[in-house]
């Protein structure tokens, strides 16, 4: 017997009629280039996005073209997330912090053939366009405008979407190989922004009262679906624009009320050093906190963060191939009560599932892990929002199990209650005489050394040993450490095989486009040296 339930597309335009029908007078806030502050309302960002949906067409654009960016995070953006699919077309959203020859490669692999570029970006544009199919580029703040212009919102005619076909496109970083590109549909979208807004995590979760910041890059893994979770709840939201240092983003929180923001670990990191370094400067007595992943958040920044600053870090874990948000920190029943300590010791963890993604880790034998906090597997991710391809990637297809999960490549544990804690990519793992070392779990630990700003561990050939641990490590301003004292103070964490055997001291950790460590560089660097001189 089937159920009678009306069979009612799942498609953005759905969301676009909420935001304007029902929050039309919320704010819109955009930190401009020039520093000054841009406000409008979800009902102007509706008007402008069926504009930008009526003119692409008008262009002779057709169903399922895409259509890229290449911005940071603001208002126009906000209308292209809306616009470009409502339109029917394909959001494809550029990483601005690429290789022109990496971004050239994405947009010729996607058949992008229009572009949205911030005027800051369109020099970039001329180093990679003559590769593309690309054959309309709109400046924001110039021609973009002209476009929009051309068009009527009365115009736009909902498109009668079907919920699977594509809305947007991100390609994954790419650490290993080529670019890889993620489609996702709108029904994975709206469901998506279910999901993540429907998650409590913590006890902060989100609703219309809520104003919120994505920090976190609408270029990349769609700003963790916040432009639809904020549109669809009614929250205000407020663009940093491309000002993301630790002083503007504070200023941005006290001035506009921010009451919670998400990002990966590195900003969170620079703004505790700074909160910390200035007590009582800004304000944020009205902050709820934060959602940190992208990697691992150090359980001595979320501690940082409840104790001296009141503010709640949620933890969560996700890939661009799973929207990206599939899990976050949780703290069921007694856990709820636990004392501060043991709080953090879980949020510092990557949580449960959210609802309607399913997780399982199988060891090097394919035998499904035990929920025993130790033994160690690859993590298997299943759900609505998780990709079941690449976009013409035939020989990608290994990274998807016979029976349907995505192989993440993350080496998991799972806690006694189904935590997931990530130890490792398969490819950072470190592994010492047959046994892996956890390097997340020791740089976490080393970064809640007073003296040190951020530390990454890497594998280095060793002959007897076949990878031993290196730790290259970051003071903070005027602080010193000797490379003894560090392994002194990790000595009670760890087993003694998995203390490095060696420190190097360095300016900075690279880092990826995205933010995370670049532990290639970093290989590359130290890699060749023996790996048991002590520096
Ligand atoms: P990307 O597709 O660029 O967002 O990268 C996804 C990868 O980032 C995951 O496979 C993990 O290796 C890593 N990652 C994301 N969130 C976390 C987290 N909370 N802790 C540790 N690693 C994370």
């Amino acid at each position: 017997m089937d159920g009678l339930m009306m069979d009612f597309q799942l498609t953005l335009p759905t969301l676009l009629r909420r935001a304007e029908t029902y929050f039309g007078e919320q704010e819109v806030v955009t930190r401009l280039p020039d520093k000054s502050f841009h406000r409008y309302t979800y009902s102007d960002m509706a008007r402008r996005a069926k504009q930008l949906a009526v003119a692409l067409g008008e262009l002779g654009l057709e169903r399922g073209d895409r259509v890229a960016t290449l911005s940071w995070n603001h208002y126009q953006h906000l209308e292209a997330y809306f616009g470009i699919p409502c339109g029917g077309f394909v959001l494809h959203t550029l990483n601005l912090r690429l290789h022109p020859d990496d971004i050239g490669y994405i947009a010729s692999h996607a058949g992008d053939r229009a572009l949205i570029v911030d005027a800051s970006l369109a020099p970039l544009v001329e180093q990679f366009r003559g590769r593309t199919q690309i054959e309309h580029v709109f400046v924001v703040e110039d021609s973009y405008e002209e476009l929009l212009a051309s068009s009527n919102s009365d115009d736009w005619r909902e498109p009668e979407l079907d919920e699977n076909e594509a809305a947007a496109m991100c390609y994954t970083s790419g650490t290993t190989g080529m670019p890889k590109g993620v489609v996702y549909s709108h029904r994975s979208t709206i469901l998506h922004t279910l999901g993540v807004a429907a998650a409590n995590p913590l006890g902060v979760g989100i609703s219309e009262r809520d104003v919120i910041l994505p920090v976190v890059p609408m270029f990349h893994a769609n700003a963790w679906g916040y432009p639809y979770i904020a549109a669809m709840i009614g929250a205000k939201q407020v663009f940093p624009g491309p000002y993301l240092d630790p002083e503007s983003l504070l200023d941005d929180f006290v001035q506009e009320g921010v009451t919670w923001t998400a990002g990966v670990p590195t900003i969170w990191l620079g703004i505790l050093q700074l909160l910390d370094a200035h007590p009582g400067k800004w304000d944020l007595s009205h902050m709820k906190g934060m959602l940190v992943g992208g990697s691992a958040a150090p359980r001595a920044m979320i501690a940082g963060f409840q104790e001296r600053h009141d503010l709640v870090v949620c933890h969560g874990w996700g890939m661009t191939e799973t929207s990206p948000v599939a899990s976050m920190a949780a703290l069921p029943g007694e856990l709820a009560n636990a004392d501060d300590d043991t709080k953090f010791d879980y949020i510092a963890m990557q949580g449960f599932p959210l609802a309607l993604v399913e997780l399982r880790a199988r060891d090097e034998s394919g035998h499904e892990i035990p929920h025993d906090g130790e033994t160690m597997g690859e993590l298997e991710v299943r759900g609505p929002w998780v990709a079941s391809a690449y976009y013409e990637s035939p020989d990608e297809a290994g990274r998807w199990t016979d029976d349907g999960w995505f192989k993440t490549g993350d080496i998991v544990s799972f806690d006694p209650h189904g935590h997931i804690q990530i130890k490792d990519r398969s490819k950072d793992v470190i592994k010492s005489g047959g046994e892996w070392i956890s390097s997340v779990e020791l740089e976490n630990a080393l970064m809640a050394h007073p003296a040190v700003a951020e530390a990454a561990v890497i594998a280095i050939p060793d002959e007897k040993w076949q990878e031993r641990p290196l730790a290259a490590v970051v003071l903070k301003d005027g602080a010193a450490a000797t490379a003894e004292e560090l392994r002194e103070f990790l000595a009670p964490q760890f087993a003694k095989w998995w203390l490095p055997d060696r420190f190097e001291f360095v300016g900075e950790i690279p880092k990826t486009a995205v933010g995370k460590f670049r532990k290639t560089a970093l290989r590359e660097q130290f890699a060749q040296q023996p790996a048991v001189t002590t520096t």
